[in-house]
């Protein structure tokens, strides 16, 4: 059970007000806040612990090493991974997804096809553009449905001998739409081709088991699981990361250097140049100790019950369509009232300090697809509140009698 009150004071954003009234922040898909225990853990390491990691004989750059490992320890543990080196510590989801997209380079050949889904991120659609650029591979659709679900169907008309790769998303942001990993990467499997699935959006819900999945790329970012921004990870089959070239050259990612040739390290080093983010690193460990301390079944049953009201109660308003209608989704509503603007209606609930998305969402083949420019988008947490949900109600039904 999700104790509401003593999960709301771990967050002390949340106490403030905007533009005078009570923030109602309801734009989690775009970043998540963060309980005082992960910003003490950023100012724990700056205060205590900071050295450059990896390089140093001297004691603070093995304890910064330490809790750097550590970490990578326990996203190991959260993500199920066979070995803690098939964790890459990244900037975040469009950092891993560029990786295994410039990878891929050496790996593809003219002719060959990839798979993505209509209702990808951004990030998950343009590093495959350019995959496709450079290599004369040639990128296929999985259509949807009005519900914004994926019509499994006609994945299975498009995988054949050519497929080599397959990306789609656990969890749409736009949408909020679960999509059937499982079954996309079995199938994909069959034929021999590898599958990326993008879960920035469905860990903060979801905890995922590679193993269980026999996913071969597996990203996400720490921003949005209560962890700080310019963070994330590329889980990878240790098969499959040795196959891929390194992605930057530099410090730390190298076993030997002359002018002659330089070999790389081993992993995860290969794909770690430079120094990171360490301090975000070790506070992404603290986000998961955190998150699984409230434990994701309490979090995915608490937020079931807010979707389920929400959906209800902003029904009630005339006039107001939901996109994305799937029974198998996160706590994300997408919306439109009339042919009012989305852009109209965020700004005025802004004023009431609610705080929604408005807009394509990083994803506009889905508003072609329904033919919208965009979408008002409230996306809940496990600290959001029913009552916050009644105050999203009374913002909407005062801003449509005034764009009406
Ligand atoms: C947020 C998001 C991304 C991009 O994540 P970054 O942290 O900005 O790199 C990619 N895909 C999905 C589904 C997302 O929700």
């Amino acid at each position: 059970m999700i104790d509401i009150n003593k999960v709301r004071a771990d967050f002390p954003i949340l106490k403030q007000t905007i533009n005078g009234k009570p923030l109602v922040y309801l734009d989690n898909a775009a970043t998540g806040q963060k309980p005082q225990v992960v910003i003490d853990s950023i100012v724990n390491y700056y205060s205590t612990l900071n050295a450059n990691i990896h390089r140093g004989v001297h004691t603070l750059s093995q304890k910064a090493t330490d809790a750097y490992e550590l970490a990578r320890f326990k996203i190991q543990k959260h993500f199920n991974a066979k070995q803690n080196y098939e964790i890459i510590l990244t900037a975040g989801t469009t950092h891993s997804i560029n990786i295994v997209a410039t990878g891929f380079t050496t790996l593809l050949q003219k002719g060959d096809e990839i798979i993505v889904s209509a209702m990808e991120h951004h990030s998950n659609i343009v590093p495959w553009q350019m995959l496709c650029e450079r290599t004369g591979a040639i990128l296929k659709v999985i259509p949807m449905n009005l519900d914004g679900e994926l019509i499994m169907t006609a994945y299975d008309n498009l995988l054949s001998n050519k497929t080599k790769l397959v990306f789609v998303n656990h969890v749409s942001n736009a949408l909020g739409t679960i999509n059937p990993i499982k079954e996309i990467i079995d199938k994909a499997h069959k034929i021999g081709a590898a599958v990326l699935i993008d879960g920035a959006q469905a860990c903060p819900h979801i905890k995922p088991d590679v193993q269980a999945l026999d996913v071969d790329f597996y990203v996400a970012s720490a921003h949005k699981l209560c962890g700080p921004t310019g963070v994330g990870i590329l889980y990878g089959k240790e098969e499959w990361l040795n196959k891929l070239p390194p992605y930057q050259g530099g410090g730390e990612m190298i076993k030997q250097v002359t002018f002659e040739k330089t070999t790389y390290a081993d992993l995860p080093h290969k794909f770690e140049a430079g120094t990171p983010n360490i301090a975000g690193v070790i506070a992404f460990g603290t986000a998961l100790d955190y998150l699984n301390n409230l434990g994701f079944n309490n979090i995915a049953a608490y937020e079931a019950e807010l979707l389920d009201y929400a959906t209800k109660k902003l029904l009630q308003i005339e006039g107001l369509k939901i996109y994305g209608t799937s029974k198998s989704k996160t706590a994300v509503i997408s919306f439109n009232i009339g042919n009012i603007h989305p852009y109209d209606i965020g700004s005025i609930i802004d004023k009431l300090g609610i705080a929604v998305r408005t807009g394509h969402h990083c994803a506009q083949p889905i508003m072609d697809f329904y033919k919208i420019p965009g979408t008002v988008r409230a996306s809940f947490s496990f600290y959001n509140t029913f009552e916050e949900v009644d105050l999203l109600y009374n913002a909407l039904v005062k801003a449509k009698t005034m764009l009406s």
